[in-house]
């Protein structure tokens, strides 16, 4: 007879097995199902996810785990797997069938309406139905269980042990430290980017995909890319990672930047390790960690000045009339410049964290009754009006735009900013580690950078939470002086804030390579440290 631990793994396989199969279903479902195809789709989907939940919330399983739990043998990974896969199945056997179908009914209502209330761009049809989502919400963290304020519940849904007292602080650091940055960027001298509103064929464009992906390290023996409205990444196992991009042949941006994102989710994905399969130890620690490796190659490395010193003359090559007088400095410039804008998605690298920190704010005041469906639109076009200056025109440019509460999703737009939090702290972490690392990129060289991921990062899976891995990583809890200080010089370079204070000189020193790498927050350290520990 097999060991209890086999026959957990066998159980933990079977049940990957089937939502691997599901993604493959969604996965097509985005890229080649035919118009006609949907509705039978939608069901041969609801059909493998009521087989997967009943698996999984199996009596017997339960037994099973209790059993492993009190069991001395097991090494210590071993342990954590059934220690998380306990605190999943208690989790999912905390609702009753009831209310699993009243919340699946609720939110396709939501759905439904939100997509009719975009065509009319009109929230108030939307209104109703999203109060239902909301009570439901309400009513869901009330079971879950929390210990300070009910937003906690739900945010352990998307990110574990996350919670309003861990993140009041970093988003006061936000207002704090970026809303300033920001408001002295506006006053600046505006950066032409025009030229990357040219025409760049589609063709073209997909082949520029290949070669940047490729040029990441992404396994093509491991993995594809498609076309699809939304850019995704999605695995089936790391062995079969895909991803998809969008093409706008008026827009050098749109498709270049999500695939070097995609890419950074899918070699997370392709990194985990194979042998865990179907084991917490085979998954992604997070969604912020997930998000942070997809940052990470966008932003810290794919729009750094060092690594388009090697891309820029490919994409010359590429595009030679488009880009025939430009100069690499004038490209970096553009592909950084930062302005107030109403939609989340198309934001730039620094009013993203103030588009997270609205939703934040308003889903907060929800979860702890300060405000229905009815007033959220007023009270989502005031907080645009105080930390971006800017109002929605019309409701599709306002409360509309996200798809995430009409699925359901509330507290998941936080783990947007944790990853690019995430990802300065662990790439500050990666240039003290990695021997002249920005030199190595501005020659092309990713591999290295890819190597410390995976050792660092992608090995552990979800061994260790995010927190933890952030300190075995980076030696210390997340704490965000690191985006701050990166944000502050990367930014103060490229609108020249500094400009007037250095009695007209241009400070570039920031353009150099950067000497003493990961030692420029030290001094920082304590603040994000200490609130934190504060509030534990
Ligand atoms: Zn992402």
């Amino acid at each position: 007879m097999p060991s209890y631990y086999d026959q957990y793994r066998e159980k933990q396989r079977k049940i990957a097995d089937i939502y691997n199969a599901i993604a493959l279903l969604h996965w097509d479902k985005e890229t080649y199902l035919p118009n006609k195809g949907a509705s039978f789709r939608a069901q041969q989907i609801a059909t493998l996810s009521g087989i997967a939940h009943n698996e999984f919330v199996d009596s017997r399983f339960g037994r099973l785990l209790n059993r492993l739990a009190n069991m001395t043998i097991l090494s210590e990974k071993e342990m954590k797997n059934i220690v998380l896969t306990q605190k999943d199945y208690d989790k999912a056997t905390k609702f009753t069938d009831e209310f699993v179908k009243k919340k699946s009914l609720a939110v396709s209502e939501a759905y439904h309406s939100w997509i009719e209330a975009r065509k009319a761009n009109d929230y108030e049809i939307f209104a109703p139905a999203l109060q239902k989502v909301i009570d439901i919400i309400r009513e869901e963290a009330e079971i879950i269980g929390y210990t300070d304020h009910p937003y906690d519940a739900c945010l352990d849904n998307y990110e574990a042990e996350m919670t309003v007292a861990i993140l009041d602080p970093f988003f006061e650091g936000i207002k704090n430290d970026l809303k300033p940055l920001v408001d002295k960027i506006s006053q600046a001298k505006k950066i032409d980017k025009s030229f990357l509103h040219k025409t760049f064929p589609k063709e073209a464009q997909w082949e520029l995909g290949l070669e940047v992906l490729t040029h990441l390290g992404y396994d093509f023996e491991a993995g594809r890319q498609d076309i699809s409205t939304h850019p995704f990444t999605t695995s089936f196992s790391p062995q079969d990672v895909r991803v998809t991009t969008r093409i706008d042949e008026n827009d050098f941006s749109n498709m270049t930047w999500s695939c070097i994102h995609e890419g950074g989710h899918a070699l997370y994905e392709q990194g985990l390790p194979v042998d865990q399969y179907g084991l917490p130890s085979g998954q992604a620690a997070s969604l912020a960690i997930h998000e942070s490796q997809s940052r990470l190659w966008e932003n810290n490395v794919g729009r750094s000045r060092e690594y388009w010193n090697f891309f820029f003359p490919k994409i010359k090559e590429r595009f030679p009339k488009q880009f025939k007088k430009v100069k690499l400095d004038n490209f970096y410039r553009a592909i950084n410049t930062v302005s107030p804008n109403l939609i989340r998605t198309e934001a730039d690298e620094l009013h993203y964290h103030l588009h997270v920190l609205i939703r934040y704010e308003i889903e907060k005041a929800i979860l702890a009754k300060e405000v229905d469906a009815k007033d959220l639109k007023e009270m989502w076009n005031a907080k645009y009006e105080e930390y971006l200056g800017i109002n929605p025109t019309d409701d599709l440019s306002g409360i509309l735009q996200d798809i995430h509460w009409s699925h359901g999703s509330i507290g998941y737009f936080p783990t947007y900013s944790l990853g690019s939090f995430y990802a300065a702290q662990i790439y500050a972490a990666a240039e003290k580690d990695i021997p002249k690392l920005s030199s190595l990129l501005s020659k092309g060289k990713t591999k290295q950078l890819l190597e410390w991921l995976r050792t660092n990062i992608h090995k552990h899976g979800r061994t260790y939470n995010a927190e933890e891995l952030c300190e075995l990583v980076t030696g210390e809890p997340l704490n965000t002086s690191y985006f701050i200080d990166y944000a502050t010089k990367k930014f103060e370079d490229i609108y020249d804030l500094n400009k007037k204070e250095k009695g007209g000189q241009i400070d570039k020193s920031t353009n150099k390579e950067k000497g003493g790498k990961g030692k420029k927050s030290k001094k920082k350290k304590s603040t994000g440290k200490k609130k934190k520990k504060k509030n534990k």
